[in-house]
């Protein structure tokens, strides 16, 4: 799966990263390997749970219909939602303004023993807020560092980050707003301001590059992912988040001493009823 990680430092054409996977890895058995992730996702994110001591923060960016939505809820529908958060940035309120851009985020990274998705993230400010022209070039061109001396101290703190970039064509883009209008259940989530912001396809794509480029860090990695088949989306984020978590070696915590004296006295209460 490193194939998919953005090694610190590279500079980024979008034009070189696939979106479609053709690949070996056919849709059924795909699917079938995503279910046992899901399993072992389930048991990891117990452990960290008892363990206690882990930080995991996922983020994930991408364009409308890219399928930030749908990953959290393929990848991670199986885990207990107690020590696991979603967080959904939107457009900041009158107070988030009020504050630096980080503010907002910081209040709502992990805290021992959880793990936090962010859907959409403080890279919005790099984003949204650079092709919109929301603040100038000299304030949002400055948050690169920012950000990486942000996720440097989260880290030193103990949390574990990974990003993954959730990278659709805009052919497959259109394909899918017309699905959204297409289906009753999905018609919700269309808005035709999404189709203004297509408009601006080239200037997002710019500034998705210089986001990859600049802030693929040893401590807060980016994987560019391939998301026009969904399925494959799934498999890829679900294996190195696996594999990532894996890696923190977590332990249950240390048993209680003598068990047998405790079961012995359960086993004389239910006797006694
Ligand atoms: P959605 O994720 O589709 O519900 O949309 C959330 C919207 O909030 C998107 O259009 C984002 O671009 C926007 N948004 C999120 N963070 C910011 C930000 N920091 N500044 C401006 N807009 C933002
Ligand atoms: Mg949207």
């Amino acid at each position: 799966m490193d194939k998919y990680l953005i090694q610190p430092e590279t500079c980024v054409n979008l034009d070189d990263f696939t979106t479609y996977y053709d690949g070996e890895i056919k849709k059924k058995d795909g699917k079938a390997r995503l279910k046992e992730h899901n399993k072992t996702l389930r048991d990891l994110q117990e452990l960290l749970y008892a363990e206690g001591k882990r930080k995991v923060l996922v983020i994930l960016q991408g364009i409308d219909t890219s399928g930030k939505d749908s990953t959290i809820e393929h990848v991670f529908g199986d885990v207990n939602p107690q020590g696991t958060k979603v967080v959904n940035f939107k457009v900041p309120s009158k107070k988030e303004l009020a504050h630096d851009y980080l503010w907002r985020v910081h209040q709502h990274t992990p805290g021992s023993g959880e793990i936090v998705i962010f859907n959409r993230s403080h890279y919005e400010d790099v984003l949204v807020v650079r092709v919109h022209d929301l603040v100038p070039e000299s304030v949002w061109g400055k948050r690169y560092e920012h950000i990486n001396a942000f996720e440097k101290l989260l880290a030193d703190e103990g949390t574990t980050i990974m990003k993954f970039f959730l990278n659709v064509s805009k052919k497959e883009q259109a394909e899918r707003f017309l699905a959204r209008l297409d289906r009753p259940q999905k018609r919700w989530k269309f808005n035709p301001d999404d189709l203004e912001e297509r408009k601006h396809w080239d200037h997002y794509k710019a500034a998705y590059e210089d986001m990859l480029s600049r802030t693929s860090t040893p401590w807060a990695p980016w994987y560019v992912i391939p998301c026009d088949r969904k399925w494959y989306r799934n498999l890829v984020i679900a294996s190195i988040i696996e594999d990532t978590i894996k890696n923190l070696e977590m332990q249950y915590p240390a048993e209680v001493e003598n068990i047998d004296s405790y079961r012995d006295r359960l086993e004389t209460m239910i006797a006694e009823g």
